[in-house]
């Protein structure tokens, strides 16, 4: 092949890539829509399971190209320069890890003047200033903790402070799981007294306290709590250990009257108290019609470890179409308390999450007479392991230059060529001149 037929060849890449990354754009202004309506929202645990499960990305792929989509919705600029073919999206994809619309048109700039290697080079730079800014402003928040605890003239005590974000949202929780608790308390307390009739008016009459109040209230069992537990936050499974009491029948069906009750007191559906049974690392305590204890199940339904070590061998991870979780509990497909049994067939390995959809969000799983697992959603339709194929046209190459010229595009072999002219490019002084808070250090 000759030189002039090579240049010619390689102009037509060229002009070729550039229609491919205006495609590109539209096919991320989709996934943006598709996202923010969450059409992927019927099973999958998000867009990019979605995209792996139905065009066949890899995961590392599908989350680049959702989060790039969702990026690419506040930064106009660069999306317009990907629809109009002139930037790749391998510098769309790394300008948008660091731009803001403030910095924007900067990088606009860089994307345009170097190859992708460059601004790979400067997007890296980029973040580390943004990190370093990012560790003082951490470093000054984690220095500024505080919190001071005195009393005031008339023997009150009060309390002012300011915690580490994760610190506060810590406290937050337990705030509210102790108010829950109170308020828990309070109407199981008015209940009983209502039931015997005796204090039941004066009870009711007291006035429900602020929230305010409620904080307060719930900050003292705090205290309480921990000192009672010799502030022992104990391991993470037995942070978590849920204890279900549940009447028997509803375990079986849960269209039977009775209740499920967590330790605490609070209510959970009927759904929620098989999930937690299904696969038992948890103590559930069943009950006859009154109230006496039938069965204490965590001994007698746990999976036995090597059942477990063989449902992981054969399931590899979760179930569900397009998941693929590694770690999963043991779903029993016909529940113990219907009578079905502890055995390899009819476990089948699932997420936390998709457990939940089987549970309570009514997706449906059955194992077919072969031993494959069929998934539906709650209206019956088939969710199947791989998608069927899509009708592609013979030659969707030339259905994307004529939506592309449709579009008003009028690409050749330069419209994507950088402006870098060969000088070695010093990412140091670039970050410099280009970073707003580089120059400020
Ligand atoms: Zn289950
Ligand atoms: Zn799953």
């Amino acid at each position: 092949m000759g030189l002039r037929e090579l240049d010619r060849l390689g102009d037509e890449i060229a002009v070729l890539s550039a229609h491919l990354e205006a495609a590109t754009a539209r096919l991320l202004a989709l996934i943006r829509r598709f996202d923010a309506e969450g059409g992927w929202n019927n099973g999958f645990r998000s867009c990019a399971h979605w995209l792996c499960w139905r065009v066949g990305l890899d995961l590392g792929a599908a989350r680049e190209k959702v989060r790039v989509a969702r990026a690419l919705a506040h930064l106009p600029r660069l999306a317009d320069a990907l629809a109009r073919g002139e930037l790749s999206y391998a510098k769309v994809r790394a300008l948008t890890r660091v731009a803001t619309p403030d910095t924007e048109e900067r990088l606009l700039a860089v994307g345009r003047a170097g190859t992708a290697e460059h601004v790979e080079r400067i997007v890296r730079g980029w973040r580390l200033v943004d990190r370093k800014a990012e560790a003082r402003d951490a470093a000054r928040r984690h220095a500024g903790r505080a919190l001071h605890v005195y009393q005031d003239g008339d023997g009150m005590v009060r309390v002012r402070g300011r915690l580490a974000p994760e610190v506060g949202a810590l406290l937050m929780k337990a705030l509210d799981a102790a108010r829950e608790t109170l308020y828990q308390r309070g109407r199981l307390q008015k209940a009983a007294a209502g039931a015997d009739g005796e204090f039941g008016e004066e009870r009711v009459s007291e006035e429900t306290p602020t929230f305010e109040q409620q904080q307060a209230d719930a900050l003292a069992l705090l205290a309480e709590t921990a000192l009672h537990q010799g502030l022992d936050p104990g391991t993470p499974g037995e942070r978590y250990q849920v204890v279900v009491h549940v009447d028997a029948a509803v375990l079986a069906d849960p269209d039977q009257p009775g209740h499920s009750v967590l330790k605490d007191g609070v209510r959970v559906s009927a759904e929620t108290s098989q999930r937690l049974a299904c696969d038992a690392g948890r103590v559930v305590m069943r009950h006859d019609a009154d109230g006496q204890l039938l069965e204490i199940s965590a001994r007698t339904r746990t999976i036995p470890p090597a059942l477990r070590r063989a449902l992981q061998h054969r399931d590899r991870g979760c179930r569900f179409p397009g998941c693929g979780v590694r770690y999963g509990q043991g779903h029993h497909i016909r529940h113990w308390a219907q009578g079905g049994p502890t055995t390899l067939s009819n476990l089948a390995l699932l997420c936390r999450r998709h457990h939940r959809a089987v549970h309570e969000e009514r997706f449906q799983i059955q194992r077919q007479p072969d031993g494959e697992l069929q998934f539906r959603t709650p209206h019956g339709w088939l969710i199947p392991d791989v998608p069927p194929p899509v009708d592609v046209p013979d030659d969707p190459l030339q259905i994307i230059r004529a939506q592309n010229e449709a579009a008003g595009l009028r690409l050749n072999a330069h419209t994507a060529t950088p402006g870098w002219l060969g000088e070695r490019l010093d990412v140091g002084y670039a970050i410099d001149v280009l970073h707003p808070l580089a120059t400020t250090n």
